[in-house]
């Protein structure tokens, strides 16, 4: 049956978690399933259960001595934070060794796969994995809070079975640093990173200049915005520069990260969007999917440290996103998730609607110096400082894509 759309879930996902009081806490998965569920979403859709990933399929990616750590490191009798130096990053701060943490992520890694099967085989055309978008995991080495880099590992799928055109938009706070390195000298696939600057957030990388290498050189997109960015300069700056980059790069499928750090009120970064903005981009990304892709959009998670205010509302978007549901923002929060919610964490202050308020009206980007044709005052700091980013990211890119960096309707 192709029922066009598929959720991938595992309740296995939940396993995925570091320690007790680290930022990354699998409550906010578990609350993402129950609020999209009570508000009837998941009704007749279809919900895709994940294997594992294989030892050859980590091995896309990962290196088989790191992938021996990790295993190694799930199974030993001391958990916790072994130091800062220690191998592979397994035992810092951020990368804590647990339990089972081979076990956990393969699940995450085969999450993202399952929805790139899916994808590939024509059985959906639209497939989200929350648990995935793991996007700091490097070949050899744990990072931000990334064992394995699922969307690395699906991408590296798809290249081999008969994709050779693929998007990926990483709308996460944090630079996608690993999937970039991945890709950076392949032609094949285009990586786009919006975050919160390198000069203000780890991991420090993701400068407009960095554009690939090689044959890659071009195909490899930063767009680094400032601490405070808010919904419609954000917004602004998405579409000054991926729907043109997309347009012209002609992806067979689009592969979306959607970390949802980059709201206003995570703990972890900077960056002021509202619920409202990031839904605007999750449709944003599928209408690109739809555009140039013909609908094949493959989404997955990522960062989003506000477990309960946020990420469950967030991705719930993403999930009537991908199934096409429509999901008003003003939509009222059921009473029995907030019964849920507050049963988990009784100490959060509960939302009431799908909506933070957001405005999401963004004036579209009009050229170098186009802001005063606009009415836009020069003074504007917020929209001045996104145009300088898009005018360097622009510049840098447009041009090895056949594009005109000064041209808007590019
Ligand atoms: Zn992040």
């Amino acid at each position: 049956m192709v029922s066009n759309r598929a959720v991938v879930w595992s309740p296995d996902y939940l396993s995925y978690r570091w320690s007790a009081d680290h930022p990354m806490n699998p409550t906010r998965l578990e609350l993402t399933m129950s609020l999209a569920s009570g508000l009837g979403l998941l009704e007749g859709a279809e919900l895709v259960r994940p294997e594992a990933a294989s030892d050859a399929d980590l091995l896309r990616i990962h290196t088989p001595g790191y992938i021996e750590a990790v295993k190694h490191a799930g199974h030993s009798t001391t958990p916790g934070v072994l130091g800062p130096d220690s191998p592979h990053g397994l035992g810092t701060e951020d990368n804590p060794v647990f339990p089972q943490m081979h076990e956990a992520s393969a699940i995450l890694a085969g999450g993202s796969l399952t929805a790139a099967r899916e994808i590939a085989s024509g059985r959906t055309r639209r497939a989200v994995s929350i648990g995935g978008g793991m996007h700091h995991a490097m070949p050899d080495w744990a990072s931000g809070f990334c064992v394995y880099n699922d969307v690395a590992i699906a991408i590296s799928w798809l290249l081999d079975n008969g994709f050779d055109r693929i998007a990926y938009i990483d709308v996460d706070a944090h630079h996608g640093d690993g999937v970039q390195h991945a890709f950076a000298d392949d032609p094949r696939v285009l990586t786009i990173s919006l975050h919160q600057h390198p000069a203000t957030l780890w991991p420090n990388t993701g400068w407009s200049s960095e554009i690939g290498r090689g044959s890659g050189e071009g195909t490899t997109i930063n767009l680094p915005v400032l601490p405070g960015t808010v919904d419609a300069p954000w917004l602004r700056g998405f579409h000054a520069v991926v729907p043109g980059a997309i347009a012209a790069f002609r992806p067979q499928i689009v592969v979306s990260q959607c970390g949802v750090d980059s709201h206003r009120e995570d703990p972890l970064a900077d960056l002021a969007l509202t619920i409202d903005g990031q839904r605007a981009a999750f449709l944003a990304m599928r209408d690109l999917a739809d555009r140039h892709a013909e609908g094949r959009w493959l989404a997955v998670g990522g960062g989003g440290y506000g477990l309960v205010r946020v990420v469950p509302r967030a991705w719930t978007h993403l999930i009537a996103a991908a199934l096409d549901v429509e999901l008003r923002p003003d939509r009222a929060v059921p009473e029995s998730w907030r019964e849920r919610a507050h049963s988990l964490v009784p100490s959060v202050d509960l939302p009431v609607s799908m909506s933070d308020g957001g405005d999401v009206d963004y004036l579209p980007w009009d050229g170098p110096g186009g802001a005063p044709e606009t009415g836009i005052p020069a003074v504007d700091r917020a929209l001045t400082r996104v145009d300088s980013a898009v005018i360097a990211t622009r510049r840098a890119c447009f041009p090895l894509l056949g594009l005109d960096p000064e041209d808007p309707r590019d």
